[in-house]
């Protein structure tokens, strides 16, 4: 086949939050070029923001990626810096014509993707971004006046009736240049700095990569659900599938974790019809975050900007360090910092605390859950928080508190019985 100088120069393909190969949109085009595909991750300004078990997270995802680039005859490569320059600098010394990547929908990254698009197209690059990170584009869903939804219910309907396509498998092969540019140690990123003793306790409780989550799902699909509609509430309870780990670096796609759940659902396990309203939270946050990006920062709905929240305080701090004397609270806050992730139902239960029994802001908890998580997602974590605060999109949670010390269920049958 005769291909033009254009077409059999290297693409650059791009990684970001997407470390992986099965069902990986702009993977594929960018091997369907049939030029030599080099795979460049960059940590960037937006990387170096990360908080400390994300970053650390990261480090780890990166590794275990490389390794399966390298069993698959590629590899991949490391660049510090602004993406732009980066970029450039490594077309310039490959001769790629093409930079591919999967698109991102939170503020700082869509600022970042559109000036670098537009730089790259203007020097005569193909530059492209494609979906991969969500089963429908924030924009898709549409309510009947045109705009985006505020409430998940009318979102999960309107979602939930359309196709998601089936997901794509692994590349046959990924064509490697002749000359593979020159790569930085991941070593010396120091991803994991301020981990220090932390790692080895939460190291235990990781998934690391798609092999690992790919098994997640199975060992989810092949019992958990059953009895994850009854069961998912109950915090002291492995019940759920753990996949926001993997999701979030893209480790495993949602398209990939929906059809999964789809045929549990055909063959009738009780559970999974839910386990798919919970994946399309995800997506509803993505939705939320994309159309109001400042959900992120700060209150959804105006009128709580006259709350008079407190800022960091002495109380704060001992809720962070799981200090509070509530039992179920410092319970959920430890399994945090020892895990790596919490539980939903002690997700709403701490922020709630925080937020309500101790009037601080919602942006106080969040930070500290950006910090400690190492499914951190920026996206479900503000609208989980808002939500907590009572600030957020989700309609009448005002006044609701969640009792982080219910009675036992004895007196609380008998008080509700005298009620
Ligand atoms: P499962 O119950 O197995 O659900 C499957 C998938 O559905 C999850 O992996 C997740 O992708 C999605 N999902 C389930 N529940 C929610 C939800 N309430 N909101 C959005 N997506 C959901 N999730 C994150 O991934 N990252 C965060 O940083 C994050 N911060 C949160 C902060 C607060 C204050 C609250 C209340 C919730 C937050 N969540 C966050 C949502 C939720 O707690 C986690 O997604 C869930 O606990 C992950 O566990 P799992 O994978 O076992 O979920």
């Amino acid at each position: 086949m005769n291909q033009t100088l254009s077409e059999s120069a290297p693409t650059l393909m791009w990684f970001r939050r997407d470390l992986r190969l099965s069902d990986h949109p702009a993977l594929r085009a960018a091997c369907a070029r049939g030029a030599p595909v080099i795979p460049v991750f960059i940590r960037d300004p937006l990387v170096d923001a990360l908080g400390t078990a994300p970053a650390w997270r990261l480090g780890l995802g990166l590794s275990g990626f490389g390794r399966r680039l390298d069993g698959a005859g590629s590899r991949l490569i490391l660049r510090s810096g602004p993406a732009l320059p980066v970029l450039r600098a490594l077309i310039e010394e490959t001769g790629a014509r093409a930079v591919f990547w999967s698109r991102a929908y939170d503020a700082p990254a869509i600022a970042r993707d559109t000036e670098i698009k537009a730089a790259l197209r203007a020097e005569g690059i193909e530059a492209r971004s494609l979906p991969g990170h969500l089963l429908f584009e924030p924009w898709e869903a549409r309510t009947k006046q045109g705009g985006f939804f505020r409430v998940y219910t009318p979102f999960w309907r309107a979602v939930s009736a359309r196709e998601v396509a089936a997901p794509l498998p692994v590349p046959s092969c990924l064509p490697a240049p002749g000359t593979w540019p020159a790569t930085e140690a991941l070593s010396d990123w120091g991803l994991g700095r301020g981990m220090n003793r932390g790692a080895a306790i939460v190291a235990p409780h990781l998934a690391v990569g798609e092999a690992a989550a790919e098994a997640r799902l199975e060992r989810f699909l092949s019992g958990p659900v059953e009895g994850y509609r009854e069961r998912r509430d109950h915090p002291a309870e492995e019940s759920t599938s753990r996949l926001s780990e993997n999701l979030a670096l893209g480790e495993i796609s949602p398209r990939v974790v929906w059809h999964a759940g789809l045929r549990a659902q055909a063959a009738g396990a009780p559970g999974a019809g839910h386990f798919l309203r919970e994946l399309v939270w995800r997506e509803f946050a993505w939705h939320l975050l994309h159309h109001t990006p400042h959900i992120a920062t700060r209150n959804w709905r105006d009128e709580w900007d006259m709350f008079p929240w407190r800022d960091d305080n002495p109380e704060a701090e001992r809720w962070r360090r799981g200090q509070t004397g509530v039992t179920l609270v410092d319970a959920a806050m430890r399994e945090m910092y020892v895990t790596g992730t919490m539980h939903n139902r002690g997700r709403m239960i701490v922020a709630s605390y925080l937020t309500k029994h101790l009037l601080t802001h919602w942006r106080v908890g969040l930070r500290w859950f950006e910090e400690c998580l190492v499914d951190w997602d920026p996206a479900s974590n503000a609208m989980g928080w808002q939500w907590a605060a009572g600030s957020g999109a989700h309609p009448a949670p005002d006044l609701r508190i969640m009792d982080p010390a219910p009675p036992p269920p004895r007196l609380h049958h008998h008080l509700t019985e005298t009620r």
